[in-house]
């Protein structure tokens, strides 16, 4: 293995995903029970401090691009700062955030002026009751609002994350897709993941990508494409002709892309997840707080990052949310 980069079946690992909050100002359908989870206590929780030697200490292990997630990360106070700091760390190239975006009008200049790069946002409808409905939470919010807040600010490229839910926001896609057409926005299109406690969200809410992207073709042709320049992940992507911007399936129920995953995940509470779903966990805050060097510990967690996830058979290694990763 060169130097802690590349796991047990050769894939280069240089994507870290940090999440650096379990709580949410959102409870979606999908993602958290109404009545939230047991949050992790305060002191268990990594500092910036502690993220930022995380990276440091990975950064020359070939860690170079990073996302902030959470929860949802821009309810943790100050976050412009723990930005900054990971900024700062050699060989860091890219610094992307995820967000549900209610916060991104306020916060989209402080962001891109710490050196945030750029954005991902979730959005699930474009109609304020149906949002209201799934996030089950009354704020007032325009996803393209904060879209255009982020556009503004220059965290490009902005993505547009909405998860498919049959009979609940399908009837969208269509409304989600031609907002390509006219913005150079990137409308990714998630599969469901029936996880955890949301048990009234079962298999047959989940809408196949293919049946999807067969659907879009009616609006007009559907070229491959290569997607926006930076960060494109496990989605495979597709334009309609002279379109600015893109659409995209992300496809975790019925086609897996884990021969190509090239990345881990380090919880809030400092826990090495290396996959998604997975049982296999180090605990980087352990080492961290005992003064001891995070590469041996990195490496053996790469040793046994697993092929792929069981997410079908239902295996989710523990997780009662994807709030408690990040997704
Ligand atoms: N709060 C931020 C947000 O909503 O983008 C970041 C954290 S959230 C857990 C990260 C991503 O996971 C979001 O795009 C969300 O839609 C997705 N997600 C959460 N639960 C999911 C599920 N059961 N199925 C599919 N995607 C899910
Ligand atoms: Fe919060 Fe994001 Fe989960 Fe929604 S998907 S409850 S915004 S963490």
């Amino acid at each position: 293995m060169s130097a802690g980069s590349t796991d047990q079946f050769g894939r280069r690992i240089e994507y870290l995903r940090i999440s650096v909050t379990d709580r949410c100002n959102f409870r979606c359908a999908y993602c958290m029970p109404l009545e939230g989870l047991p949050w992790l206590p305060r002191e268990d929780i990594l500092s910036y401090e502690e993220i930022t030697e995380v990276v440091r200490q990975l950064a020359p292990l070939g860690v170079s691009r990073l996302r902030i997630t959470g929860g949802e990360p821009t309810i943790r106070p100050q976050l412009s700062t723990l930005i900054a700091m990971l900024r700062a760390v050699p060989g860091i190239e890219d610094i992307a955030l995820s967000t549900n975006g209610v916060k991104l009008p306020e916060m989209a200049d402080e962001l891109k002026a710490a050196g945030l790069d750029r954005v991902n946002m979730s959005a699930d409808s474009l109609k304020p009751e149906r949002i209201r409905e799934i996030a089950r939470r009354s704020l007032k919010f325009s996803p393209l609002d904060a879209a255009s807040a982020a556009e503004r600010a220059g965290l490009e490229p902005v993505k547009i994350n909405m998860v498919v839910m049959r009979g609940i926001n399908d009837d969208e896609i269509e409304d989600f897709a031609r907002l390509t057409i006219d913005h150079p926005l990137h409308v990714r299109f998630i599969e469901l993941m029936p996880v955890g406690e949301m048990a009234n969200l079962t298999f047959e809410h989940v809408v196949p990508s293919d049946e999807l992207l067969a659907r879009l073709s009616k609006l007009g042709a559907l070229a491959a494409d290569a997607g926006p320049a930076r960060g494109n992940g496990p989605a495979a992507y597709y334009r309609f002709a002279g379109a600015p911007g893109s659409v995209g399936v992300i496809t975790p129920m019925s086609h897996t892309y884990c021969g190509d995953c090239n990345r881990v995940r380090l919880t809030a509470d400092g826990r090495l997840r290396t996959c998604l779903y997975g049982e296999e966990e180090v605990s980087f805050r352990d080492a961290l707080r005992a003064g001891a060097p995070l590469a041996p510990v990195y490496a053996a967690a790469l040793a046994s990052k697993p092929k792929e996830h069981a997410l079908l058979q239902m295996r989710v290694g523990g997780l009662r949310a994807l709030s408690q990763v990040g997704g």
